[in-house]
């Protein structure tokens, strides 16, 4: 680091710089020590710091750190320079050179040596392993067939297709019988290697990588836990892939039954459900149940709620507990989320813990990235056959080091920093949110936030609190609202429910935005929920809160929907012609002040509809052929043969054998009220899973035939 002023120093260090830029390395020289520190956190590729000892020492060093502990430090000392004992125990990468001429060269092959070791550090193995192994570049004879790139690059559309993806993410897509790789089924090997790096990284006493999303490692942990004939408690608020797995396990569901507020904003599964006199009496009414032998719980909640969970891992008498926590890969980084996810905490005598997530969906990895973490004893090979059952013999080999390398990306200072960035970036963005409300003539955005967010933490949802997050039953210490989930709030609806006169249905700001280029995660009827993962920086934050206030402005304006959403218009030119934005939001509103959607919506998840056989019983049904089509307001009295959830709210309204009654009917009248909204204003239909909405704009439902055929 210089400039120098001394002639001993400058030329030693000329001469250093020439020997390092002949092998390869770039340097940058920044002005001051803070200089230095702003590059190294916005620079990853910074691979060592050259520093005047006499000028910097120790101070500097701890900054440095901070930021990244693995960075190899050069400090340069001449001969009267002075030592501080307690260094050797602060175990940092720091090397000492002197400065002298002609050193040059022997220096530089040393950095060029500690910085390979630098690099060896922070490369987990199984990523490690690959990168060796493409750069030897052996000629194999087995699958895949494309050979390295070789196959694509003789066909003009493949030639196209490899030049899109380049060449090392094709040679990297080698076959499962390259030997020095190990195994993913048979976990050896770098394989098993890095298993070993990701449990110690995330907490766990084991870890599995499954290449086919977290749909797949729910159902390798529910194939394990729950035996054919056994009962299992699932949170009804679970992912359609736990439907898949009952769907295939011949096992019978008990739900715990999530709460939700006026917003369509689900609270989780409230304490009382999680008590042995309230699973007794579900067990005790449900036909062919036995006390359940394991629990599936969302943590968290798909409006980003976490659980305690040490509370749920004492309390639920069960043996085995199941954590699905797709949306929460990043919960062992960062001190907020302490005692609210599946790994966290000790093990508990008789009781194992799964926790599943999805690493695409927050993390830095390819699609269809997935862990399942456990605490806990279990049959290692029982549920190694499990896994087996579900993972492919030819797992996409860059997929998974892409699980492993976002598994190294959280370790050490480097992790803790990018997690807490996403957490400040989302306080940040808050904070702007509300400021520009306070600043707004007339309406603005709001946040689903209570009142004061002056630190990062998991804000509680406590009971008394309700003016801020409207869950009128809310237990203490129960459930925590993560930060970087962000649900903003359009005019219309109190977070009690009330109805305002005027209002601006939250489906028109997201395809506003989307036009924009920013995507909604979720729209509800009058909010929006944004994710702040790591791959969220300043300019996309602003260009979001830049979106928000256009589009204030643009309502203001009462633009015409022709102008402001051209997509929209393109639908149904002749029904948006002459249309503005403020009618056609009045008309919206309007329609659900009608139906009363807040109540409505309530009551579609208070009462469940019927189980009549279990969601296997019924797909067997199906596939025996006794299933038929009908009109979805039909449902009534018919047993239905698929899930059914209409997207939003995205949680399962019917699942496969259940039956929608008297009792239940609001299940339905909610599925009605959301086609008419479609029916009335063309781009705004419902998309419902497992139905299928026809040219006419009828929705179609599969249930069993009445007469089984024999
Ligand atoms: C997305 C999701 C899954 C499935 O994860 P994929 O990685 O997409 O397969 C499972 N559970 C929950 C709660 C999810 O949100």
């Amino acid at each position: 680091m210089g400039p120098h002023n001394a002639f001993y120093k400058d030329e030693p260090i000329r001469e250093l710089d020439l020997a390092l830029t002949r092998q390869g390395f770039k340097l940058i020289y920044p002005q001051d020590a803070n200089d230095l520190l702003k590059l190294i956190e916005h620079n990853p590729r910074i691979c060592g710091i050259i520093f005047d000892w006499d000028e910097y020492s120790l101070e500097l060093c701890s900054e440095i750190h901070l930021l990244n502990e693995y960075l190899p430090l050069y400090a340069f000392i001449n001969t009267h320079s002075s030592f501080d004992v307690s260094l050797n125990e602060m175990r940092m990468a720091l090397w000492f050179f002197e400065y002298a001429l002609d050193a040059a060269e022997e220096i530089a092959q040393r950095i060029r040596q500690y910085t390979d070791e630098y690099i060896d550090t922070i490369t987990p193995p199984l990523t490690k392993a690959l990168f060796t192994y493409v750069k030897e570049g052996k000629y194999t004879f087995c699958t895949p067939g494309h050979m390295a790139g070789t196959a694509f690059q003789k066909s003009p559309v493949g030639s196209l297709f490899y030049d899109f993806f380049g060449g090392n993410a094709l040679k990297a897509d080698v076959s499962i019988s390259v030997t020095e790789l190990g195994s993913l089924l048979d976990h050896t090997g770098p394989h098993l290697e890095a298993e070993e790096y990701i449990a110690r990284t995330f907490g766990a006493e084991q870890s599995y990588m499954v290449t086919n999303g977290t749909s797949t490692s729910n159902k390798i942990v529910g194939m394990y836990a729950a035996p054919a004939g056994s009962t299992v408690l699932i949170d009804r608020n679970c992912h359609k892939s736990l439907t898949h797995l009952l769907m295939m396990s011949n096992i019978v569901p008990i739900w715990l039954k999530p709460t939700r507020n006026a917003l369509g904003i689900l609270g989780g599964i409230p304490k009382r459900e999680f008590t042995r006199e309230s699973i007794a009496l579900k067990v005790a009414q449900t036909e062919n149940a036995s006390w359940p032998v394991h629990a599936v719980i969302t943590n968290s909640t798909y409006d980003g709620l976490l659980y305690n969970t040490q509370y749920i891992k004492e309390t639920l008498d069960v043996p085995s507990i199941h954590f699905d926590s797709a949306w929460v890969p990043y919960t062992n980084f960062h001190p907020i989320y302490q005692g609210k996810s599946g790994m966290s905490g000790d093990r508990m005598p008789g009781k194992v813990f799964y926790e599943t997530q999805s690493t695409h969906k927050l993390l830095a990895a390819f699609s269809q990235a997935s862990m399942i973490h456990i605490k806990g004893d279990y049959d290692e090979q029982t549920f190694n056959e499990a896994y087996m059952m579900h993972t492919t013999t030819s797992p996409n080999y860059p997929i998974v080091a892409s699980i492993e390398t976002a598994a190294a990306m959280l370790r050490g200072n480097p992790g803790r920093r990018l997690i807490n960035r996403s957490v400040e970036r989302a306080l940040h963005f808050r904070r702007e949110v509300q400021r520009l409300r306070e600043e707004s003539e007339g309406w603005f955005f709001d946040i689903w936030q209570p009142d004061g967010i002056d630190e990062a933490e998991c804000w509680p949802i406590q009971p008394g609190d309700e003016a801020w997050h409207g869950f009128t039953h809310a237990d203490r210490d129960h459930m925590y609202l993560d930060p970087i989930k962000v649900t903003i709030l359009t005019p219309g609806m109190s977070e009690l429910g009330d109805m305002a006169a005027e209002g601006i249905p939250a489906a028109l700001v997201a395809k506003f935005l989307d036009q924009r280029g920013v995507v909604v995660e979720k729209t509800g009827p009058y909010n929006l929920l944004f994710l702040f993962s790591i791959g969220i920086d300043k300019t996309k934050a602003m260009s979001l809160l830049r979106g928000l206030t256009e589009f204030k402005r643009a309502f203001d304006l009462n633009l015409r929907v022709k102008n402001m959403l051209p997509d929209l218009y393109a639908e149904d030119p002749d029904f948006y012609r002459n249309m503005r934005i403020q009618t056609l939001a009045a008309g919206i509103h309007n329609m659900i002040r009608q139906h009363d959607l807040p109540r409505l919506m309530l009551q579609a998840f208070d009462t469940l509809p019927e189980m009549k056989m279990t969601p296997h019983q019924a797909f067997q049904q199906q596939v025996t052929g006794n299933v038929e089509t009908v009109s979805i307001d039909q449902l009534i009295g018919r047993v239905s043969a698929n899930m059914i959830l209409p997207y939003p709210p995205g949680v399962p309204l019917v699942m496969p054998g259940e039956m929608i009654t008297e009792a239940s009917r609001a299940v339905l009248d909610f599925l009605l009220m959301l086609c008419t909204i479609g029916e009335h204003y063309p781009g705004f239909e419902t998309d419902i899973h497992g139905a299928t909405l026809t040219e006419e704009g009828r929705y179609l439902v599969r249930v069993l035939k009445e007469q089984p055929s024999i």
